[in-house]
């Protein structure tokens, strides 16, 4: 194995947007503190196993049409690979390395036994019929059977995807092995064997590590101002257990704009207005806001719960946030992070923030093999046990290297993927 650090070729994207070349970014600057091996590094850099798939769909106005869907399995030295499946027009081969990567880490850093995987299909839900969502996910689900499974790797919902169409792929596997196999796919509405407490977990996560970065501080949630970037699984989630743990919810938004209202929106009627309109956009007391504005809300606490790339260069020297806590996967370039540490605003990273979900999908998984279920109070008090240990060592790991809270999160998650790899050794 050559001795020398590889800096692996990507499309050409602007760099610093291109996930897959952010995350290497990551890795490369963690394994310079780390002292990593070069070997572990390389093999850290590559995933372990990609997988293509191009079928085709009938169309309820006529004939068939082409989908194209990846799983992307980067690394399961830890345990099967486990990760999200994203519907979305732009998703691309390079998101889904990225996206597998970094559940790599955040596995490793909740300390679930787990490697790091993720899944696409390049559709925009929002214009198929519910038929064509149906066979397209049973499609899809076929195709990809080579390699999910309850013992080697474990979807769930990412953005684009919910319970239905995690309920869909557990039929279809089942099908096929012609018995109900629950823990092949987390995220599953409970009547099927999903968890309680699945719909919040990554919302509540993200409450919970706040509130142990304002611990740190010796500042308080109650009367904290918190804008929220992206109202789906996670917004959602997030803005109503902020507003329960009596936060201001100040300026919220989704694809389509955004809102915003400086003593603090009514998340209960917001809720109710989006599940009748399906947007944020039109609610009554609140003035309206682009997606630019909300990420340059004056607040406490700024919450990117949308897609990736959000937070730039560009746009981080007008950031008027005390805190960045990132629900969504990869909100931050490089580049903006540097900004946001220049400026001394505290961030949170995705691989710590938002491990809520995967930590309870794990619940999930476990729950579906033993049979056995969990109140909601039990799966919140263990994700609750889990989150502050995972930040307390992530907090520590900052203060032992000197370093941003990203940097100290991949230090705990790759030594540990590190560590395993080394045990585990290479076959043959
Ligand atoms: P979702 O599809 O349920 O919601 C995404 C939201 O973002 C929608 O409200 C959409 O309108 C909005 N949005 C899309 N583009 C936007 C834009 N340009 N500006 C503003 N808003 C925009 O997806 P989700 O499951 O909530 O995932 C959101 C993010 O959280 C993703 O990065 C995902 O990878 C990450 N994440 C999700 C989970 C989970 O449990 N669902 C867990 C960890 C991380």
């Amino acid at each position: 194995m050559p001795k020398t650090m590889t800096r692996m070729a990507v499309d050409a994207k602007p760099e610093e947007m291109n996930p897959y070349a952010i995350a290497l970014e990551q890795l490369a600057s963690v394994a310079t503190i780390l002292g990593l091996d070069d070997d572990i590094h390389a093999i850290l850099q590559k995933p372990k196993r990609e997988l293509t798939v191009n079928f085709p769909v009938n169309m309820e106005s006529g004939g068939t049409r082409m989908f194209t869907g990846y799983r992307v399995q980067h690394n399961t030295s830890r345990g099967p690979a486990k990760g999200g499946l994203r519907f979305h027009p732009e998703t691309d081969l390079d998101e889904v390395r990225a996206l597998a990567m970094w559940m790599t880490w955040k596995c490793a850093i909740v300390n679930i036994p787990f490697g790091g995987a993720k899944g696409g299909v390049v559709c925009d839900p929002k214009t198929l019929t519910k038929a064509e969502l149906e066979d397209l996910t049973r499609r899809y689900t076929t195709e990809i059977s080579l390699v999910i499974g309850p013992d080697s790797d474990i979807p769930a919902p990412d953005v684009g995807t919910n319970g239905q169409i995690m309920a869909w792929i557990m039929d279809t596997y089942s099908m096929h092995a012609g018995h109900t196999v629950p823990a092949v796919v987390t995220g599953k509405p409970v009547s099927i064997g999903g968890s309680e407490g699945r719909l919040d977990a990554t919302g509540l996560g993200v409450a919970l590590t706040t509130e142990e970065a304002f611990q740190k501080l010796g500042r308080q949630m109650n009367g904290a101002a918190v804008a929220v970037q992206g109202f789906g699984n996670v917004g959602i989630a997030a803005a109503r257990l902020f507003y329960k743990r009596g936060a201001k919810i100040v300026a919220v938004s989704d694809v389509k704009g955004g809102i915003a209202n400086a003593h603090g929106l009514d998340i209960p009627a917001l809720t109710a207005h989006v599940a009748a309109t399906g947007s944020v956009v039109g609610f009554a007391e609140a003035e309206p806001l682009s997606n630019e504005e909300i990420l340059e809300t004056a607040c406490d606490v700024l919450v990117p719960a949308a897609l990736q790339g959000q937070i730039t260069e560009a746009n981080a020297p007008k950031l008027r946030a005390k805190m960045v806590v990132e629900g969504a996967n990869g909100p931050t370039t490089p580049g903006g992070d540097a900004i946001l540490r220049e400026r001394g605003i505290l961030l949170l990273p995705d691989v710590l923030a938002n491990a809520g979900g995967v930590t309870v999908s794990y619940f999930e998984w476990v729950q579906d093999i033993q049979s056995f279920f969990w109140s909601e109070s039990q799966v919140n008090a263990r994700l609750a046990r889990i989150m502050r240990r995972a930040f307390a060592e992530v907090w520590n790991a900052s203060e032992t290297h000197k370093v941003d809270l990203r940097t100290a999160a991949y230090i705990v998650g790759v030594a540990r993927v590190a560590e395993a790899t080394l045990t585990r050794g290479i076959y043959p």
